[in-house]
């Protein structure tokens, strides 16, 4: 195909090709010449446009910025393409590549602006920056919430890494996760070589006497088992080994972390109480010499107040009596409670024995209901006890067993005011392997606040307090005492101003006997 001239090829091409072009009137900013596609994009006809000028398809608080930028990307101060938003006839919006020339027709200046629509490339590139805005927003946040809790967490870890408490953090299987700088030290292992090993595993506890404790009784085992707190007191003997394979005291506090009601981990906090340790040997031991010395001139006492109140020294006249049966009254609490100091101070060194012999438990309830008879008269008390008859002898510490029925017979008899009720029954609880003693009262019962404290050393409820008192509060500590090392156990429960029962289970296999060299007194 021929072409007339090369006027009309230009035409052709001028309306054909893909882009727009607008031929504008630099001064005037009007609209000059246009083609097809231009007119396509724009939605305007050439006759329309020639009335319109650039102010009418760029969004207006542009223009001056547009224009500006035309005419130096015309004169080649800046290169390439610009992409800008152009509004259509209908108002909408489209995307187009923009690239201008200055070309000069009849003496006058016009600028040439070849329009590439790419609305479609811009919104995914525009969708692509705001994706990318919103993802490095996202970034930004996470990194500046990443950064907020690495510089807490920092914190944190240098305040945990250096308090002066071992720290470790295991997850729920025991695995340690982290361990701190005392820890460290106090178990003489490096961080290295500890991280990611099993706590159970490597991490030995052991009592006084360097027996391992059972796996089920570590604290840590517990916190997980109850998701609780789990803390060993200062009278609870729990060692760790350090390098050198010697062992000290620990106090060890577990905490569960619980996520959605389930453990996930633990925090065990450990400190060495070698020193308390040793102040708290030294004052029992101080407690234990004292009780000593006091007791010779008590029993002094005893003595000669027994031989005057026999006449001895001739007869005494009833005011004589009565004094001198204050003073031996006032005497014998003196005496017992010296002995209960020497049995606490006993129990504390470890000095205490335990020497099982077949015994008949019944005939030692027997002995204390009898040295229990004049108070439980004097009060008025009916007292009914049952003992079954198929109650076995029981390898078992006589005199030990006496101390714990004495000890809780007589506390039902002083918490239960006249005309009350005690019951004292022996059974065979084939169930439990075990002998139960089962005493109950219908006294003035431990207030529910109090009852986790009743077989503290020197602990009195202050409901009793103000009704009695004789107590010394070291009665109940030494009955725990006994059961917890002798393998019995030891209960109650108890409402207050109605009563109380006190439970006690001896093993049928007996009393597990302990050498030492002190008799409880
Ligand atoms: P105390 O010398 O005070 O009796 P115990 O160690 O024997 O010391 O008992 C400790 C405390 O337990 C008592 O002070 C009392 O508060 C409470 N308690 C023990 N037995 C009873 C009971 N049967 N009824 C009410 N309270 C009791």
């Amino acid at each position: 195909m021929k072409f007339q001239s090369s006027e009309a090829l230009y035409k052709i091409i001028f309306n054909t090709i893909n882009d727009g072009i607008l031929l504008t009137d630099l001064e005037t900013q009007k609209f000059y010449i246009s083609n097809k596609t231009i007119c396509k994009m724009l939605g305007y006809s050439p006759k329309e446009l020639k009335n319109l000028g650039v102010a009418d398809i760029h969004p207006k608080k542009d223009l001056p910025y547009v224009m500006n930028m035309f005419k130096k990307q015309a004169r080649r101060e800046i290169g390439g393409t610009k992409s800008l938003p152009v509004k259509r006839k209908d108002g909408s919006i489209f995307y187009a590549d923009i690239n201008t020339s200055i070309i000069t027709l009849d003496r006058k200046n016009y600028l040439i602006g070849i329009f590439r629509d790419v609305t479609d490339r811009e919104q995914m590139e525009k969708d692509l920056e705001n994706a990318s805005i919103a993802a490095q927003n996202v970034f930004e946040d996470l990194s500046t919430e990443k950064s907020k809790v690495e510089m807490a967490r920092a914190k944190e870890e240098a305040i945990l890494m250096s308090i002066g408490d071992g720290l470790i953090a295991t997850d729920e299987k025991g695995n340690i996760m982290l361990i701190n700088k005392t820890a460290e030290k106090l178990l003489g292992k490096k961080k290295e070589e500890i991280i990611g090993k099993n706590f159970f595993e490597d991490i030995i506890i052991k009592n006084e006497k360097g027996a391992p404790i059972p796996l089920e009784k570590r604290p840590m085992s517990m916190a997980l088992a109850t998701g609780t707190t789990t803390t060993t007191t200062t009278g609870t003997a729990y060692y760790y080994k350090q390098k050198d394979k010697t062992m000290f005291p620990v106090a060890i506090t577990v905490t569960p972390i619980i996520l959605d009601g389930k453990a996930i981990g633990t925090i065990e906090i450990f400190r060495d109480i070698t020193r308390e340790k040793e102040i708290d040997k030294v004052k029992t031991e101080f407690v234990s010499l004292a009780s000593h010395q006091l007791r010779t001139p008590l029993s002094t006492v005893s003595w000669y107040t027994e031989m005057l109140l026999a006449g001895d020294a001739g007869k005494l006249n009833k005011g004589q009596k009565k004094y001198l049966d204050e003073v031996y009254h006032g005497n014998q609490r003196m005496v017992e409670l010296v002995n209960s100091l020497l049995d606490v101070s006993r129990i504390e060194l470890g000095t205490f024995l335990i020497d099982p012999k077949p015994t008949n438990v019944v005939k030692i309830a027997q002995s204390v209901i009898n040295e229990q008879k004049l108070q439980i008269e004097q009060k008025k008390i009916t007292f009914s006890p049952t003992f079954e008859t198929n109650i076995p002898p029981i390898q078992a510490d006589p005199k030990l067993l006496h101390i714990v029925m004495q000890n809780i017979l007589s506390n039902a008899v002083k918490y239960t005011p006249e005309k009350g009720k005690i019951g004292l029954s022996l059974v065979l609880d084939n169930k439990k392997k075990a002998v139960l003693l089962k005493i109950s009262d219908t006294g003035y019962g431990i207030p529910k606040d109090q009852q986790d404290k009743i077989f503290n050393k020197l602990f009195r409820a202050n409901n009793v307090r103000e009704k009695d008192a004789e107590g010394t509060g070291l009665g109940l500590y030494i009955v725990k005492a006994i059961m917890d090392q002798s393998g019995g156990s030891i209960w109650f429960s108890s409402k207050i101003n109605k009563g109380t029962t006190f439970y006690v289970t001896l093993p049928l296999t007996g009393m597990k006997k302990k050498e030492g060299i002190k008799m409880l007194e």
